[in-house]
């Protein structure tokens, strides 16, 4: 991006000098007037703007600018201040500007000022503040709405647009965990309802971090296939969970995939979400033909409740000790019901499950032990679940929407 010059007030005087034919005085023709005016008035004060620093560039000694041909950046003579034509998008409307040429005085070549004036690249039609904005409109709401809303306020800006927007800010963003918030976290997958896309295909995969001051921000973010993939969600955070001074305590539910992926790079301690475990439990007790609310089931499920509720503020060692090994023996206890009953689903579960159950609690490390990513997830499907997406729009647009929902990313 070229450098605006900058430090220096300059007054321009704008003298407004417009024709508008109006037939009544009442609220809404006075407000359609003016957005009639409204291209013509921005363009014109765009235009006296730029062509009074465009003065003011020309009057110093050595330019903010050089000749891309020779590298000059003291003699240029102006060849238009109404040169070719270039388009713009403002959050009111397009705007067309007449752009500001000069020629060097030592070789003779020619240039355009205009967008070195604006600080924006070239040929970006699209500044950056825009595309912000146009991109978090896209990502808290539909396209079509975004696109209804702008009108109905005078910003004349197509779906296509906006949905360019969210797909370009969305790709630049990048999610990795923050060493200077806590070294703890969740990392949690959900079938995403992307319409287009069969809903058990894809998994959302989010891994969030608890934030000092209490709260979460997303560390990492991607689409990918069910049990997999989770390499992506934590390659740009590896060196830092290596620069906490604790051990990274990640709460999971336990996807199989994520403690392969991470085997072997960093310590990492799991806890998983003992939240979902008497939920799962409730699956693998129908993969394993137990009638919903039988005297079986009533029991697996009531005494997992109970060894998963873990209450917090415990802050004596003997008594967590104690605990602990009160909730594992209730658990072997059901296992070992579990394999009388030959329930094999639910005791490879159990099993499975029982070696990362207490390992925050253990280590006092004050984990929560029930997720918060679920919430997250709402706020996800709450957008994508409205149109059909590519995997790449629904990963941007969730990016985006996550961003400014946890990040603090606003326009
Ligand atoms: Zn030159």
């Amino acid at each position: 991006m070229g450098d605006t010059p900058q430090g220096k007030d300059i007054t321009i005087e704008f003298d407004c000098q417009f024709r508008v034919n109006l037939q009544r005085s009442d609220f809404s023709s006075i407000m359609k007037a003016f957005l009639m005016l409204l291209p013509q008035l921005l363009e014109d004060f765009f235009q006296k703007v730029l062509i009074g620093f465009g003065e003011y560039e020309m009057g110093l000694k050595k330019k903010s600018f050089a000749c891309k041909h020779c590298g000059n950046d003291t003699e240029f003579i102006w060849k238009t201040r109404h040169g070719k034509a270039t388009t713009i998008l403002t959050w009111f409307r397009w705007i067309t500007l007449k752009q500001l040429q000069v020629r060097c005085k030592q070789c003779g070549s020619k240039q355009y000022i205009t967008r070195m004036l604006l600080g924006l690249e070239q040929k970006q039609r699209v500044p950056e503040e825009t595309r912000h904005k146009l991109a978090l409109m896209g990502a808290l709401t539909t396209y079509r709405v975004s696109e209804k809303i702008g009108k109905m306020f005078g910003w004349a800006v197509d779906k296509m647009t906006i949905w360019g927007a969210v797909q370009k800010v969305g790709a630049a963003m990048e999610f990795a965990l923050d060493g200077d918030e806590e070294p703890r976290g969740e990392a949690d997958g959900t079938g995403i309802g992307i319409t287009g896309i069969p809903k058990r295909g894809k998994e959302l995969k989010v891994l969030v971090q608890y934030k000092k001051g209490g709260g979460i921000r997303v560390a990492g973010i991607d689409i990918g296939n069910y049990n997999g993939s989770w390499e992506k969600l934590f390659q740009k955070s590896l060196d830092v969970i290596k620069g906490f001074k604790r051990p990274f305590l990640l709460l999971t539910d336990g996807d199989d995939s994520i403690f392969k992926s991470l085997k072997g790079k960093v310590v990492i301690l799991f806890q998983r979400c003992l939240w979902h475990i008497p939920y799962q439990a409730q699956y693998v007790l129908w993969q394993d033909k137990v009638k919903r609310k039988s005297a079986d089931w009533l029991h697996v499920v009531a005494e997992l409740m109970e060894i998963c509720s873990i209450r917090p503020l415990v802050d004596c060692q003997d008594t967590i000790q104690e605990m602990i090994s009160s909730k594992r023996m209730r658990l072997q206890n059901i296992i070992e019901f579990c394999m009388e009953k030959k329930l094999t689903h639910t005791v490879s579960y159990l099993q499975n499950a029982r070696g990362d159950m207490f390992t925050a609690i253990e280590n006092r490390l004050e984990g929560r032990t029930t997720s918060r990513v679920e919430r997250l997830f709402r706020t996800v499907n709450m957008r994508a679940n409205v149109s059909k997406w590519s995997t790449e729009g629904a990963l941007n647009v969730t990016k985006v929407r996550l961003a400014y929902y946890y990040n603090g990313f606003d326009a």
